[in-house]
């Protein structure tokens, strides 16, 4: 199967009703993007897909919703006010801005980790290999300067005394802050988790590429609470189950690899992306990171709060060890997207099919009288009847073959045609849209077909 380029799955997205540029009436707000009818059911989909994995079948793990604005001191003891910040590099000839270390990355075919280096380091080995201009091949470099990615606003009635509030740039703050409150109302004992999916915001220097890198985005987080001498059995451990739940949801091993960071913050003890291979290239998925003791202890240290565990069992009192996995919502929605599209050579005809786990599916069934005329009435009765179920949709425009084809391009893995069969017995005809193989069954036996299939 060839590779979809991004370019033609963003036409796809936006013409088939899963993602639109942001307020594009107004010539759009550049890399925003507003989730369509059938997007925000994909995203909603692969949302509950990692709750279901992570949360509801994980007996130790508690979701929490944190409010995204924080006291603003939550980010000066997170270390965000201080230094959440990327190398930026103008060319003064094109006026074109740039990561630093990414130029590095890309000129070396990610052989160098320009995460390791200081910004001098970067610098040297720019002029060294002359590394010029993507844009314009220029090599006119500004120096390397430090810029901040946190998007900042202000809180304040009275004009002139306003205070400086942030939105936040990551889930997980909202998960330490409230390790107090769920360890205690919880009665939970160590080891467990906090959950989260929620939008952050970062001021990207170089956002782009669709959905991959945006302002405005959201995160599937979990923080694992253990103790020291377990850490690292947790942090193998949901390496793995990252990695598997990616796996379930379609994305081919072959695209799919580890990589261990080489440069890791002075409080961690390990740190690996899972990457995948997107259109664009090699780039990060997800994120779990050992983060040791730091995050709990400066919120103890910053709010005067004892960020404690006492052990029931010796009544010792420490502070937990954090393992983080944290994966892009939106990210993942892209590389569903990407994996799922082939256009497919039929005998006499090619075909545009989205071929999506049936859980993450927009919509799960589509029902398609076969003469409107005759059929639409019994038709609407089965929408009625399915959508109480899952996400149907109902089609009744141009021939059976095209509203076929117009739900292969959307992954809607059961089309349901109603015919003169349904109307004298009951039963109707399933099309799979992998196969494109059709069966007949009741309608009650139908929808249990359908609900079978679309489990995760
Ligand atoms: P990157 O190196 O790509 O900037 P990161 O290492 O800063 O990512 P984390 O802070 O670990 O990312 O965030 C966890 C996850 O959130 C990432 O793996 C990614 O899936 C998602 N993510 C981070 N930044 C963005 C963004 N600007 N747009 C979309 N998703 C993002």
């Amino acid at each position: 199967m060839k590779d979809i380029s991004m370019e033609k799955i963003v036409n796809l997205c936006k013409q088939y009703g899963f993602v639109f540029p942001g307020s594009e009436i107004y010539d759009g707000f550049a890399n925003t993007w507003d989730f369509g009818p059938v997007g925000v059911e994909l995203k909603n989909n692969i949302k509950r897909a990692w709750w279901k994995r992570f949360v509801q079948e994980d007996m130790n793990t508690y979701g929490v919703d944190a409010a995204i604005l924080m006291n603003p001191r939550v980010w000066e003891a997170s270390g965000h006010v201080a230094s959440f910040s990327d190398p930026k590099m103008d060319c003064k000839k094109c006026k074109q801005r740039f990561r630093a270390d990414n130029l590095i990355e890309e000129h070396s075919n990610g052989k160098v980790a320009a995460e390791a280096m200081s910004n001098e380091q970067m610098q040297d080995y720019i002029n060294d290999n002359h590394i010029v201009c993507p844009n314009c091949g220029g090599f006119d470099w500004s120096e390397i300067k430090q810029f901040k990615l946190m998007f900042e606003t202000s809180r304040g009635t009275v004009e002139g005394n306003k205070d400086a509030v942030y939105l936040r740039p990551e889930t997980c703050q909202g998960e330490y802050v409230n390790f107090l409150n769920v360890q205690r109302t919880m009665r939970a004992k160590l080891p467990f988790a906090i959950a989260q999916i929620g939008k952050s915001f970062r001021n990207e220097i170089t956002p782009g590429n669709f959905l991959f890198r945006t302002i405005e985005f959201e995160q599937m987080e979990l923080q694992k609470f253990c103790k020291e001498q377990d850490s690292m059995v947790f942090y193998e451990d949901y390496k793995k189950r990252a990695l598997e739940f990616i796996e379930d949801l379609g994305l081919s091993s072959d695209k799919l690899r580890y990589h261990d960071h080489d440069k890791l913050a002075h409080y961690a003890k390990a740190a690996c992306d899972i990457q995948y291979k997107f259109p664009i290239g090699w780039e990060e998925l997800n994120g779990i990171h050992h983060r040791g003791t730091w995050d709990l202890s400066r919120h103890g240290e910053f709010s005067g709060k004892k960020m404690e565990y006492q052990d029931p069992e010796t009544n010792e009192k420490y502070i937990p060890n954090v393992i983080e996995y944290s994966i892009g919502a939106d990210r993942l929605t892209l590389a569903i997207l990407c994996e799922a599209y082939e256009e497919e050579q039929l005998e006499n005809d090619t075909r545009e099919v989205m071929h999506f786990h049936p859980a993450v599916a927009p919509y799960k069934a589509a029902i398609l009288p076969l003469v409107k005329k005759y059929h639409k009435d019994k038709a609407e009765e089965v929408y009625q009847m399915f959508s109480k179920s899952f996400m149907t949709t109902y089609d009744e425009t141009g021939s059976i073959g095209k509203r076929y084809r117009r739900q292969d391009v959307i992954g809607t893995p059961y089309c349901i045609t109603i015919d003169d069969e349904t109307l004298n017995n009951g039963t109707v005809t399933i099309r799979d849209r992998d196969t494109m193989k059709q069966i007949t069954l009741s309608l009650n036996d139908a929808i249990n077909y359908i609900k079978e299939k679309i489990e995760f």
